[in-house]
């Protein structure tokens, strides 16, 4: 894919990932998900936690490993200094990044996560690497994330979080590029997640997508945003809307 840049840094991890994905070292996988492990959200961190899970719980997120994972990634590392607050960090809203974009609120990343179904053998490929808090709840989940961002420095940046908190996750290959073409070359996927909205259901990643796979994603229609569960079953496409959504658009 001439348009995919992936950056010479990565190669390393990218060939890691390759393996995992071929299923061709099966230790490694093994204990990648051994070191699955982020480091405790500090105590002062706790109690507005706790209340966060109650309110996504009330909201309809109850898969507890969602619940898990959204309760080990700590957000706080993933948004700018000024953000960096307790009752903005898990107060349930959307935060700027930069570069005119946004990290998801969480109740968002909760319920697209709950809806894409992932399973710890999943390799899933996300669309919009943003601050990288999606990728590293889904890392959690599965065996292999691909995540794939348009603006370089958001990439190299959410790389980089990662590696500072020491949890650079094993399954998680950054990708620079335009997303809306997927990644044809370790499709097909289990899962695949866009996190900015589309005009439309892109048909390069419904090709990527394998059989059983889910796509959850917004999608605008008549000026207003749905986030959209896309089934591929047998050689036909199922889509129903789940939630009204306030994403930014894809670019
Ligand atoms: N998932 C992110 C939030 C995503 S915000 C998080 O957890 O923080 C949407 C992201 O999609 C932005 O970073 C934006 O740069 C990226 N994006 C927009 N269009 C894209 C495209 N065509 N391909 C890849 N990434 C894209």
């Amino acid at each position: 894919m001439t348009s995919t840049v992936i950056a010479n840094i990565f190669d390393c991890m990218f060939a890691k990932s390759a393996a995992f994905c071929a299923g061709k070292d099966a230790q490694a996988t093994k204990q990648s998900l051994q070191l699955n492990q982020w480091p405790v959200v500090g105590c002062y961190m706790k109690s507005g936690m706790d209340r966060l899970i109650g309110n996504l719980e009330s909201k309809g997120v109850t898969d507890g490993n969602v619940l898990g994972a959204v309760r080990k990634v700590p957000r706080e590392q993933f948004v700018e200094h000024p953000f960096r607050v307790r009752d903005l960090c898990y107060g349930d809203s959307p935060l700027p990044i930069g570069h005119n974009q946004t990290i998801s609120s969480i109740y968002t990343v909760a319920l697209m996560t709950q809806a894409l179904g992932v399973c710890k053998d999943h390799k899933v490929l996300e669309v919009g690497t943003g601050s990288g808090y999606q990728a590293a709840v889904l890392s959690q989940l599965c065996a292999s994330v691909f995540t794939i961002e348009r603006i370089r420095d958001l990439s190299l940046k959410a790389r980089s979080v990662m590696e500072s908190l020491n949890a650079y996750r094993h399954n998680v290959t950054f990708i620079i590029g335009d997303g809306t073409i997927g990644f044809s070359e370790y499709a097909p996927y289990d899962r695949i997640i866009i996190t900015a909205c589309s005009p439309d259901i892109p048909a390069p990643l419904v090709n990527q997508l394998g059989e059983g796979g889910i796509m959850v994603l917004p999608v605008e229609r008549g000026g207003s945003q749905n986030i959209c569960v896309v089934e591929k079953k047998n050689g036909t496409v199922n889509v129903k809307d789940i939630a009204p959504a306030n994403f930014v658009k894809l670019i």
